[in-house]
């Protein structure tokens, strides 16, 4: 039995299952994704987390298919509804795309063509997968824009991006992702480029048409403050492998290793004294060229010296399971690590740790999502 199998959740859609991704390069093999597994129900969200580098958005275009015929090597399982999609055609996976699993990029600008009109855009995503005439899919268009909340859609279907606003064009991506109601979103940093005001909007969108389509949606963010609102498990990737896993409201409030630790303490307090100084993870991420022996994390982690034998220098700590949690897993050679997380950590003084933790309980609501349009509370 996996760890992932132990616990109860709805209608698995797609599991990951030691998924590797390697370049070749001049300069030797770069492993962006190395090893990594897990698995998303239907209706359930998933948020990936991470520093850029960690191989978020690399393993979430794997489940695309869009390393293939590129200098990629990508090996393991990913399994969609019950089809491996590592061993289909390119054709059979042309054919998935758009249907069964549909991204929502970063930045709506440069995923749009300029040249076309959005209406024209989400149209041409509806007849690839349906044998519609012309005008069935500008009315489908038509109709997604409306879902999505642009205003006179009938109207508007004509118009090109540059037409639109940055949240507008964030919505049109997102009625082009559901036009074919696939049972996978994958959302790439979906509300990076956005205000707060406008970013709110979109995440409740994509929370309401997920209730409505009952899809599954993995979140790709660097943003805890997002994840504490729209996941409902969290992974937490670093130099391609992850590094913590468990349902948000455990792993936010309980978090189990030094990196995750780092990642929550990093985030700005807004309830705190806004002259203390942000907490940032001291170094920069490791080379997936050569990464560092042992726990990648090591170079900089403060725990690392409290670890005996140089075990966090000299061996890869394996994800395990924590014990005592139903799901909750965890990839770290410390010790008692939620005493240390509570008794050191939390000790330092107010961190993002406390604002995340207290989001997550409902104390703290997350401010952007009680702003209206204009920015007024409301
Ligand atoms: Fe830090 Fe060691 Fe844990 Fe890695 S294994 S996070 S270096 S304490």
């Amino acid at each position: 039995m996996t760890p992932h199998e132990d616990r109860v959740v709805g209608e698995q859609l797609l599991t990951v299952k030691d998924l590797r991704v390697h370049f070749k390069t001049h300069d030797g093999m770069v492993k962006a994704v190395d090893g990594l597994s897990y698995d998303v129900a239907r209706g359930q969200t998933l948020g990936i987390v991470g520093e850029s580098g960690s191989g978020k958005s690399v393993s979430s275009l794997a489940i695309l298919g869009l390393h293939r015929n590129t200098n990629a090597t990508v090996t393991g399982e990913i399994t969609l509804g019950g089809v491996e999609l590592l061993t289909l055609t390119d054709e059979e996976m042309r054919r998935k795309r758009g249907r069964d699993v549909a991204m929502i990029f970063q930045d709506p600008l440069s995923a749009l063509h300029p040249y076309y009109t959005v209406g024209a855009q989400i149209a041409e995503a509806y007849r690839i997968h349906n044998d519609v005439s012309k005008s069935a899919a500008k009315k489908r268009a038509v109709e997604m824009l409306g879902l999505v909340g642009i205003p006179q859609p009938d109207r508007r279907v004509d118009d090109y991006p540059h037409q639109f606003s940055g949240g507008m064009r964030q919505r049109a991506m997102i009625g082009m992702a559901l036009v074919n109601d696939p049972g996978l979103i994958i959302a790439d940093e979906p509300t990076t480029a956005l205000d707060v005001t406008v970013q709110a909007q979109i995440l409740d969108l994509l929370q309401k048409l997920q209730k409505e389509f009952n899809s599954a949606i993995i979140m790709i963010t660097h943003d805890l403050g997002v994840v504490a609102e729209m996941a409902d498990e969290v992974l937490v990737m670093y130099g391609g492998k992850a590094v913590e896993n468990g349902p948000t409201n455990e792993l936010l409030v309980h978090p189990q290793m030094p990196y995750t630790w780092g990642l929550l303490s990093s985030v700005p307090d807004i309830t705190s004294d806004p002259n203390l100084p942000l907490r940032p993870i001291p170094g920069n991420p490791p080379s997936l060229l050569s990464p560092p022996s042992g726990c990648a994390f090591h170079p900089r982690c403060t725990f690392a010296a409290r670890v005996p034998d140089n075990l966090c220098s000299t061996t890869v700590p394996a994800l395990e399971q924590i014990e005592g949690k139903t799901f909750h897993l965890s990839r770290c050679h410390l010790r008692d690590p939620e005493a240390v997380y509570h008794n050191e950590v939390l000790a330092e003084g107010p961190a993002g740790a406390s604002a995340i933790a207290a989001q997550v309980a409902g104390v703290l609501p997350n401010a952007p999502r009680h702003l209206d349009a204009e920015g007024g509370e409301s």
